[in-house]
């Protein structure tokens, strides 16, 4: 890694966020450096639908078309599955504007969309630094200063730091780290944990976004690129221990988050059961949190 390097803005977070800022600025002539720690591409906890009204943003940041090529069936209607209820309604679709020519709403992987604006930004001047973590942010000067670290490098590898006279803090809204910007760690029984998972094979009608609630979270389904069901959900952190322990009592050892939720789900929500009851789990179940989503104030250096 090099050791030092000079641009006008530094981001850090290639989420659509970052990236978004960071095409934005390129296109206008700045210097920008992206700071991302994960390599690409990587799923995320997230629903993946993206309405139709944000389409022409999409269009705007050169990655429109490619997003029509890639994302899921359109979405024409949304669901409520609660217990043994389900209930459903026409997605509403906009009447006039550019939304209007782009129809409805559809939803595509982190993995794919993440990659694909940060392509774009690639393409149009931005500098990534990936895997790498922001690791500080210090006054120099009249600038600030960023340091960052491979987090795919051996142990003893060499940081750098990235100078520019502004930062932008696109790491997401909950994760807990060093920066002024980001959250210390707390933990609290009320605290949301958010998961996510994909499936193949699902039974979910390819045109329904069904909102799915249960016994201390809700969640969302819907179908997204290459047949893939996307569900997401946050569930408190002290009625996922209750389920923890108990089926850890019941069998006699340990029983991870992801599938206590994934039986927890199953076995309260029917509309859920259903449409999950043939499908198969495609890749891991991740998980995040406890998410804080919100605006928070800023801070001073
Ligand atoms: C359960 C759930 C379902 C959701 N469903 C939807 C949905 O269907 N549609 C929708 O539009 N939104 C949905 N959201 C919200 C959506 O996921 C967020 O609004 C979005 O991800 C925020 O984007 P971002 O770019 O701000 O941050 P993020 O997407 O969180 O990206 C932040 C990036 O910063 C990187 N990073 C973090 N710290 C550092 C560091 N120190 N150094 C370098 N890199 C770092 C991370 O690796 C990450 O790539 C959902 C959220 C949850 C929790």
């Amino acid at each position: 890694m090099k050791r030092a390097s000079t641009h006008d803005a530094i981001i850090i977070g290639a989420g659509p966020a970052g990236t978004s800022a960071a095409l934005a600025l390129a296109r206008r002539g700045w210097a920008v450096a992206i700071v991302e720690k994960s390599a690409f591409p990587r799923r995320k906890v997230c629903g993946e639908y993206i309405s139709a009204s944000n389409l022409a943003l999409l269009d705007r940041l050169g990655i429109g078309d490619a997003w029509r090529g890639e994302a899921g069936p359109e979405i024409r209607r949304v669901g409520l599955f609660s217990g043994n209820a389900s209930i459903e309604a026409p997605m509403p679709g906009a009447r006039s504007g550019p939304a209007a020519r782009n129809g409805f709403g559809r939803a595509l992987g982190r993995d794919i969309l993440d990659t694909l604006l940060l392509d774009a930004a690639r393409s149009a001047g931005v500098e990534v630094f990936q895997p790498c973590r922001a690791v500080a942010i210090e006054r120099d000067g009249d600038r600030q200063a960023v340091r960052i670290q491979a987090t795919s490098g051996s142990p003893g590898e060499e940081g750098m730091t990235l100078r520019a006279s502004v930062i932008v803090a696109a790491h997401g809204s909950w994760e807990p780290g060093p920066l002024p910007s980001q959250l210390g760690k707390q933990s609290r029984s009320s605290d949301l944990l958010g998961f996510k998972a994909h499936f193949t094979g699902s039974a979910l009608p390819p045109d329904l976004m069904p909102l799915l609630t249960f016994p201390g979270g809700y969640g969302g389904m819907v179908l997204a690129d290459r047949g893939r069901l996307s569900i997401s959900c946050c569930i408190r952190r002290d009625v996922l221990a209750r389920l923890r322990g108990s089926l850890a009592r019941e069998r006699g050892g340990h029983v991870p988050a992801a599938e206590a939720v994934e039986r927890h789900i199953r076995a309260t929500c029917r509309g859920a059961r259903d449409a999950l009851a043939d499908a198969r789990l495609d890749g891991p179940w991740l998980a995040a949190g406890p998410i804080r989503p919100g605006i928070r104030a800023g801070y001073e250096a």
